[in-house]
């Protein structure tokens, strides 16, 4: 091909992405209203277990979030779903990151709670499909990927907002191979998908009376994206001066390194960040709380909202017998997210004690993902022993005294 019949065909593929993200600009707009679980009845929640280490430890935490939600299940206010399909092996046999009945099926609930999914890469034993999460972010507009990190002996109570449907992962399967030498892929910011996350993490600084929010982005470098990025998050923050917060930005290379700075690092308290930064700083920050299975995340979205571990499919665990002591405690928390976010705030506060007191304080049973430790069920029993336990807060408070 001559390079006019090249430049040509890239051309029509950025004429054809453009046109989707203006398309995609409008419907952000359209949408105003969030959705009000109070008016529901029943609450759905669909269950998806995902690949490898997802299919034991999706059931450790459901075990957890129906006895959390008992009553309210007795009495007909929440339903669970169980939602078969988002497998690595139906989805390679579908050519699909979800597979269309699936999908439907996810649409019909509420919120979802997720175990890892498979992605599979060139060269895998899988066709090379686009990431389930990713899909599944873009499909349901699951546009804030909400990740608390908290290391309490330090004093450390972080909370990140990361984009979790632009950035350089929206068009992350739709690069281009310009000809044999040259590819390029595509990184996008909106006006509507930005303001909508640093909103998000200014309202929650202001809900939770917190003095502080950071930008973190690579403006300097990247000026077009981040830049608006960083120009909103400072016009937004005019907005807030009012409640006493303050605003600064961080580029991403020196917040890596800030998170590992005893001296500043308990400074930090909400974070937001564009996509792929905000994907590896909440790695680092997990791993600082104890390792990737000790961390949940939340995935909200104006009409849906699905709950997840941090981490993936561990699928070398699998391959190695080791999947059922694969730590469940990631799951649990994204557990007590889900509880939180449809309007159970105690409960969901009761749970990430109890995580914390298993976890982090008195560790009878403890998981090291071998043999050398407790399975993912025993851990799971242990925490249930300490939710129903009276002393849960006389508990919390020796633990956090002692800090
Ligand atoms: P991974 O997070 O699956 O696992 C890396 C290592 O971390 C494991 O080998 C294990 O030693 C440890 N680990 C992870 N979770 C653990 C737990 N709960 N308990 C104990 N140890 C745990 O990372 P990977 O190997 O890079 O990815 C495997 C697959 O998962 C890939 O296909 C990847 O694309 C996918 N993935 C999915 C998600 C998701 O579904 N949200 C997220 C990240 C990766």
């Amino acid at each position: 091909m001559g390079t006019k019949n090249t430049i040509k065909k890239a051309k029509d593929h950025f004429a054809q992405l453009i046109e989707e993200q203006l398309e995609r600009i409008e419907m952000m707009k359209a949408q105003t209203e969030w959705i009000d679980y109070r008016s529901l009845k029943p609450i759905l929640i669909g269950v998806c277990r995902g690949d490898g280490i997802g299919r034991i430890i999706s059931k450790h935490a459901q075990r957890v979030l129906e006895h959390m939600l008992r009553k309210e299940r007795a009495d007909g206010l929440v339903e669970f779903r169980d939602i078969e399909g988002l497998t690595i092996e139906n989805r390679a046999r579908c050519g699909k990151a979800i597979p269309d009945e699936v999908l439907d099926e996810i649409k019909k609930c509420h919120v979802i709670l997720k175990g890892p999914t498979t992605t599979p890469q060139e060269g895998d034993e899988w066709p090379n499909i686009e990431s389930a999460n990713v899909a599944m972010r873009r499909e349901l507009d699951l546009f804030a990927n909400v990740r608390p990190v908290k290391i309490p002996r330090e004093g450390i109570d972080w909370i990140f907002f990361r984009e979790n449907t632009e950035g350089a992962y929206v068009l992350g399967s739709r690069g281009l191979d310009v000809n044999e030498d040259l590819s390029i892929d595509f990184k996008v910011t909106t006006e509507q998908g930005a303001e909508r996350i640093i909103r998000m993490a200014f309202e929650y600084a202001k809900q939770n009376g917190l003095g502080r929010v950071t930008a973190v982005t690579k403006a300097n470098v990247v000026k077009t994206t981040d830049g608006r990025f960083s120009r909103l998050a400072k016009k937004i923050a005019d907005e807030y001066k009012g409640c006493g917060i303050k605003q600064d930005e961080w580029y991403i290379d020196i917040m890596t390194a800030k998170l590992l700075d005893p001296a500043r690092r308990k400074d930090f308290q909400v974070m937001v960040l564009p996509n792929l930064y905000g994907d590896i700083l909440t790695d680092e920050a997990a791993q600082l709380q104890g390792g990737v299975g000790t961390a949940g995340s939340a995935n909200i979205g104006k009409r849906w909202a699905m709950f997840e571990a941090v981490h993936g499919s561990a699928p070398r665990m699998v391959t190695e017998g080791r999947d059922i002591y694969a730590d469940p405690s990631s799951m649990i928390r994204a557990s007590a997210m889900l509880l939180g976010h449809i309007g159970f705030p105690e409960r969901a506060k009761h749970l990430d004690m109890a995580l914390e007191i298993c976890g982090q304080f008195e560790k009878k049973i403890v998981t090291t993902g071998r043999d050398t430790g407790a399975t993912g069920e025993e851990v799971t029993s242990y925490l249930l022993d300490w939710v129903d336990n009276p002393d849960l807060e006389n508990k919390w408070q020796e633990y956090t005294e002692g800090q």
